[in-house]
């Protein structure tokens, strides 16, 4: 078997550089004049207030630069497009990040596949999975993923950033409280059955303990490109500091392809992978009894337990849980919580001995209603859960919170919260996500 190639290429200038990773692995030679493009890029969260982008969304700089290229080459059918909660949100990145600019200049499409026909399709998961029409109409997919570490599925690469392309009720399956058809299981069957994905790997910013704001972003100036998906998933791995083989969606992926996840397949040109690989971590470390996440253990939280997540909590319990830490950290006066536990996703169960038991969506809802070990029930009911009752929980468990956490959302105050971390490092520039 011919060995597949990925490029690894550091990132120095506009243009220049995307030209290079593309060039070294020929990324674009197959593409004749008249092919159909649908590029994806990674725009996990959106809000319409500030937030950090880094090593959370695909750089502006990138997105423009692979357009350019393809208009090198005479290609004019090109979409862009992403799968926003709302309309309202796909326009405001669409604008914000100089998309509509590209539409201006060049002609691209821009569309939210959220809002959008989605086909049934087999990807080899044990249930019909809704991709989007749009995209199985293309040629081929460009996915143009962050290099980035997940919380749940270790990395989040090319094969990762094409679960933007299925609908909600995907979604929720892929997060399975099956124990063997996982949510890894499950990411490792998107390339099944959908146009060729080329993908190249935007790594300018890297991010720990992602995929989203609340991770740890890193200036890499790292591109990886490879027509290959797994090839360029398996040398971003490396490039995070994380072994393929630790990664399940990447083993399974190899399994289904009677592969392995070393790269005795795979050529690598441009830098050495050893050169330029630097160790992200990618998961919130719990207390050795898994009850609280590490920092709350070490400024000794008492009278709270919130359960380590598992892979079963799917995106919107996911924000909503990140926003439940935000709150609590804020929230914690150095007194007793009073015995309360919150529990997330499909499969956990209550504590006995606590006095209040907060079940945080749907799912904990409808599982553990009537479970024997909860003395006082305090529900966050709803799919996605409800926002009311997160504020009524807190009010139940006399968990006083500034109301200000609660705009948009809870995603306003959390941006702003989380760009702390980044003010004064002039290596974080906005200019990346900008055109112009
Ligand atoms: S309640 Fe949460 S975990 Fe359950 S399906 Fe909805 S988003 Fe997923």
């Amino acid at each position: 078997m011919s060995k597949s190639i990925v490029s690894v290429v550091k990132y120095e200038k506009p243009l220049e550089s995307v030209r290079k990773v593309v060039e070294l692995t020929k990324l674009f030679d197959d593409l004749p004049k008249e092919v159909k493009i649908f590029i994806k890029p990674n725009i996990v969260y959106w809000s319409s207030g500030p937030h950090p982008k880094w090593g959370v969304i695909t750089t502006s700089r990138v997105m423009e630069d692979v357009v350019t290229l393809l208009k090198e080459k005479g290609i004019d059918d090109i979409t862009i497009g992403e799968g926003f909660g709302s309309n309202e949100a796909a326009q405001d990145a669409f604008k914000k990040l100089g998309y509509n600019d590209l539409k201006e200049r060049f002609g691209v499409k821009l569309i939210n596949t959220g809002d959008r026909p989605h086909e049934k399709i087999d990807m080899g998961c044990e249930f019909l999975v809704n991709f989007a029409s749009d995209a199985l109409k293309a040629d081929y997919i460009i996915s143009l993923p962050v290099l980035k570490t997940h919380s749940q599925a270790v990395v989040s690469l090319g094969m990762k950033n094409l679960k933007g392309f299925i609908n909600i009720a995907s979604r929720k399956k892929f997060h399975s409280a099956d124990p063997i058809k996982t949510l890894h299981f499950n990411v490792a069957k998107l390339p099944n059955n959908i146009p060729p994905v080329l993908t190249l790997i935007d790594g300018i910013y890297t991010l720990e303990r992602g995929p989203s704001m609340d991770g740890k972003a890193h200036r890499t100036n790292l591109l990886i490109a490879s027509k290959d998906i797994l090839s360029a998933d398996i040398v971003g791995a490396k490039a995070l500091g994380i072994e393929p083989s630790d990664v399940p969606h990447l083993v399974q992926a190899a399994k289904d392809r009677d592969r392995s996840t070393s790269l005795s397949d795979i050529e690598i040109v441009g830098e050495k992978i050893e050169a330029v690989a630097s160790h992200h971590d990618w998961e919130f470390i719990y207390n050795e009894a898994g009850d609280l996440p590490l920092p709350f253990y070490r400024r000794q939280f008492k009278g709270l337990k919130y359960k380590r997540y598992d892979t079963t909590m799917c995106t919107y319990c996911s924000a909503i849980n990140g926003l439940l830490l935000v709150l609590l950290k804020n929230a914690w006066n150095g007194e007793t919580f009073g015995g309360i536990e919150f529990l997330t996703g499909k499969i956990m169960e209550p504590s006995s001995g606590m006095n209040k038991t907060i079940l945080v969506g749907q799912c904990q809802y409808n599982k553990n209603k009537d479970h024997p070990n909860i003395k006082e029930l305090v529900p966050i009911r709803g799919c996605p859960p409800s926002m009311e009752d997160i504020k009524d929980a807190f009010e139940i468990c006399g968990i006083k919170v500034n109301p200000l956490m609660f705009q948009g959302g809870g995603t306003d105050m959390g941006g702003v919260i989380f760009l702390q971390k980044y003010k004064g490092k002039s290596e974080f520039e906005e200019s990346f996500y900008k055109l112009k």
